[in-house]
């Protein structure tokens, strides 16, 4: 039997979630599927037996300016207020990451850091924020010594274990996300809504999915199941090279591999991540239990190591970010504007490296244009 349906909408993530919900609240029909048997995407979290909850592919906060945004997600959970902090092992010290004047103080004699803090300040300004490709392009001396430093213990070798790449053969956009901050805030993120959903994502986006014009199924193949509806239109969240056959080669992504481990004791780090841009093999490790309040004698601890994303043996985590990947996209993206009644969005569709509230921004934006 053929099921008729508005909108088949390809992957239960944050992007096909946010769009089903916004259809179908304006009275449209809606089919989301996903292969995985679960849904949130990489958002997706559960419940250790020890009461931490765990977000299986690596650490998601959520933050935005946005009130919109903020409200609309609001709608569906609860929250815990949670301000990200993260650090970094440099030189034997646990230090603010992004690199901050806290950091500097922490790393250099304070005679030394005075000098160098009057003179980031002189030439950015205070509270400004400085990424480092920019800060190693200074002329003057003590700055050139500090970026250099920088770049070296912090971006360098934590980059080329995250990508393969160094942090030049990156899009700029990338080391952008951490720049070197001329002040003392020592939050990784300065957005005025941070947060938790305070029953996980994964409760968020099966709230958000609970509506009688939507229809989840789960452990659905696109390729095996479509045939199955009659549809309007389609939505795809999916790979976009996946999609036309990697009919001009695959685009690349990187993955990651944790390492769980449920350890006896209350506490494990000082904070919910810790970065490790040198020495080591992994580049962070995650403590769950500093986003949630619980009181357990347990913990959960993820290390975690990146690695090329290869079909059948890992997830696609990150889009490439860079001039080679661009063009590919853009391939892919021309074949994709032919398709008729066939919209492709979020990471995968659109080959972006988001965050949540981009994701549940250019998920508002395609709503709007289809109602
Ligand atoms: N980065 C780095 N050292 C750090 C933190 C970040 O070199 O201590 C670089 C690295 O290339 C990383 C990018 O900045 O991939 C973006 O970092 P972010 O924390 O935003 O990555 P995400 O949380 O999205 O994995």
């Amino acid at each position: 039997m053929i099921e008729k349906v508005q909108n088949l909408i390809v992957g239960a993530g944050i992007s096909g979630a946010v769009l089903a919900r916004l259809l179908a609240e304006a009275g449209q029909s809606c089919v989301v599927l996903d292969r995985r048997a679960y849904v949130g995407g990489n958002c997706y979290d559960y419940k250790d037996p020890c009461g931490v909850i765990v977000h299986k592919y690596g650490p998601h906060i959520f933050r935005t300016d946005n009130k919109e945004i903020w409200d609309f997600l609001s709608r569906f959970t609860l929250w815990h207020p949670y301000m990200h902090k993260v650090k970094g092992y440099v030189d034997g010290q646990e230090v603010p990451i992004p690199f901050n004047l806290n950091s500097l103080y922490q790393l250099f004699p304070q005679q030394y850091a005075a000098r160098l803090e009057n003179k980031l300040v002189e030439n950015f300004g205070f509270n400004k924020k400085v990424p480092i490709l920019t800060l190693r392009k200074t002329q003057d001396k003590d700055l050139s010594f500090l970026a250099e430093y920088i770049y070296e213990k912090v971006f360098f070798h934590y980059t080329l274990k995250q990508w393969g790449l160094k942090p030049q053969e990156l899009d700029p956009s990338v080391m952008e996300r951490v720049p070197v901050f001329i002040s003392r805030d020592d939050r990784y993120f300065q957005e005025k809504y941070q947060a938790i959903a305070a029953n996980g994502y994964t409760a968020l986006f099966e709230n958000m999915l609970n509506h009688p014009n939507i229809k989840v199924r789960l452990n659905a193949e696109f390729s095996a199941v479509s045939k199955e509806y009659e549809y309007e239109r389609l939505f795809y969240s999916g790979p976009i090279d996946e999609y036309f056959d990697y009919s001009f080669g695959a685009l690349p992504y990187r993955s990651l591999r944790f390492d769980l481990r449920k350890m006896d004791l209350t506490q494990y780090q000082s904070a919910a991540v810790i970065n490790y841009p040198n020495n080591y093999d992994y580049t962070r490790v995650t403590e769950y239990k500093h986003f949630l309040p619980l009181s357990s004698n347990k913990t959960v601890v993820a290390f975690e190591y990146p690695s090329d994303f290869k079909l059948g043996e890992n997830e696609r985590y990150y889009p490439v970010p860079g001039e080679k990947s661009a063009a590919l996209y853009k391939q892919y993206l021309e074949a994709a504007r032919k398709e008729k009644n066939v919209f492709f969005f979020g990471r995968l569709g659109g080959y972006k490296y988001y965050d949540m509230q981009t994701a549940v921004k250019d998920a508002f934006a395609l709503a709007l244009r289809m109602l």
